[in-house]
């Protein structure tokens, strides 16, 4: 699975405040993602991430070549 930078994913486990959707802020070895409900910030290793994530819930087209 891909990740973008913007995508809205869907975690197998809810955050505490009663969300479950987060948003992510990087990508790469690590990954930070934040709670779109409460704003929490979490890091976490891809491998730890990629296990977590049950789905994509919003994917974000790369802008790349459109960028000025
Ligand atoms: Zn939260």
């Amino acid at each position: 699975m891909f990740f973008s930078v913007g995508d809205i994913v869907q975690m197998k486990k809810g955050h505490p405040c009663g969300g479950n959707t987060w948003e992510v802020l990087r990508t790469g070895m690590d990954f930070r993602i934040k709670c779109t409900t409460c704003g929490h910030l979490v890091m976490l290793p891809r491998p730890k991430f990629e296990k977590s994530v049950k789905k994509i819930i919003e994917k974000v087209i790369s802008l790349d070549e459109t960028e000025n």
